[in-house]
C-alpha cells in the first residue's frame, strides 16, 4: 500500500512533545523525511533518535521560534539534511494565562512572539523555496481559544485568533502558486502541557473530570486525533482545502448549553 507522505519532507515545530511529537510519529510512519524543530534540543534529539531507530528518516534542529535568526539557521540545517521542505507544521506554542491588568509587556510579547510570530518566522523561512518549487503545505496548530473565549486565559486567545488570521491571509496570498495554508483548532488534548495545567489546579483529578464532563463526547482528546487531521491537511488528499480552520474539539465549541 502506498504511504500517504511518500517522498515528502516535513519540518515540524514543537516536535519534541505532545501534539507535535504525535504528528512527527504519524508522518514518519506515512513515509515523510522529517526535521524536528524544538527549543528543547535534548528532547528533540531523543524523538529523532527513536524515529531513526524505528527505520524512519528524521533529524533534530534547535531553535526558539520567536527568534527569526535561529529559525532561519535551523531551516537551513533542515534543508541540508532532508532537502526541500514540502510541509511545515507550526506546532510550537505555550500557554500564557494572566490577569489582564497585571500582565507585563514581556508576557504580552512572549505570547505573541511564540504563538503567532513564531509561526510566521517559520513560514517565512520555508516559503521562498516552496514558491520556487510551486508546492507546499503549511498547517498551523491554533486552538478553540482562536474561536471562543474562556475567561481567565488572557492573552492566549489573542494569539490564537491571530494565528487563524495568519492562516487565512497567507493561504490567499499564495494560493495560485501551489501553496496551501490551513490551521487546526484543537480543544483540550491530553499532552504534557495539559498535564501541567491539571497539576496547577488544587485538585487535578477533579479538574480532569470537570473538563471531560464539559465535552459532548465526555472525554478529552488525544494527540493522535490531532495528528490524523494534520496528516490529511498536509497531504495531497486535501489539495482543494486552503485558508481554512478545522476544529477538533468533540463538538464542544458548537454547544450553547446543556
Ligand atoms: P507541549 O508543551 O506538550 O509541546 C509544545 C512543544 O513546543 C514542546 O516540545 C516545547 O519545547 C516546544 N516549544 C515551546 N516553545 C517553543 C519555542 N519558543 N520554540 C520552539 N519550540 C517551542 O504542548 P502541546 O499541548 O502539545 O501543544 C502544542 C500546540 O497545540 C501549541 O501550539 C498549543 O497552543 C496547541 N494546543 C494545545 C492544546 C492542548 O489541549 N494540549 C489545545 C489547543 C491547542
Amino acid at each position: 500500500m502506498r504511504l500517504r507522505l511518500e517522498n515528502k519532507t516535513a519540518l515540524i515545530t514543537g516536535a519534541a512533545s505532545g501534539i507535535g511529537s504525535a504528528i512527527a510519529a504519524l508522518f514518519a510512519r506515512e513515509g515523510a523525511a522529517l526535521a524536528l524543530l524544538d527549543i528543547d534540543a535534548a528532547a528533540a534529539e531523543v524523538s529523532a533518535r527513536q524515529l531513526v531507530d524505528a527505520g524512519h528518516h528524521a533529524i533534530a534542529v534547535q531553535a526558539d521560534v520567536s527568534n527569526a535568526d535561529e529559525v532561519q539557521h535551523a531551516v537551513a540545517q533542515a534543508k541540508e539534511a532532508i532537502g526541500r521542505i514540502d510541509i511545515l507544521i507550526n506546532g510550537a506554542g505555550i500557554n500564557v494565562f494572566r490577569d489582564p491588568l497585571t500582565l507585563s509587556d514581556a508576557d504580552w510579547q512572549l505570547n505573541l512572539g511564540i504563538n503567532v510570530q513564531g509561526a510566521w518566522h517559520c513560514a517565512r523561512a520555508v516559503l521562498p523555496s516552496m514558491l520556487e518549487a510551486g508546492y507546499g503545505h503549511i498547517v498551523n496548530i491554533a486552538s478553540v481559544h482562536g474561536h471562543q473565549i474562556i475567561p481567565g486565559s488572557f492573552p492566549y486567545p489573542v494569539a490564537k485568533h491571530g494565528l487563524i488570521g495568519l492562516t487565512r491571509a497567507l493561504g490567499l496570498e499564495y494560493a495560485a502558486r501551489g501553496i496551501r495554508v490551513n490551521s487546526i483548532s484543537p480543544g483540550l488534548i491530553l499532552t504534557p502541557a495539559a498535564e501541567r495545567y491539571f497539576q496547577s489546579c488544587p485538585d487535578p483529578e477533579a479538574e480532569r473530570r470537570r473538563q471531560a464532563e464539559l465535552l459532548p463526547c465526555k472525554r478529552i482528546g488525544t494527540p493522535d486525533e490531532v495528528a490524523y487531521a494534520a496528516l490529511f491537511l498536509a497531504s495531497d488528499e486535501a489539495r482543494f482545502i486552503n485558508a481554512t480552520d478545522l476544529l477538533i474539539d468533540g463538538g464542544r465549541s458548537q454547544l450553547y448549553h446543556d
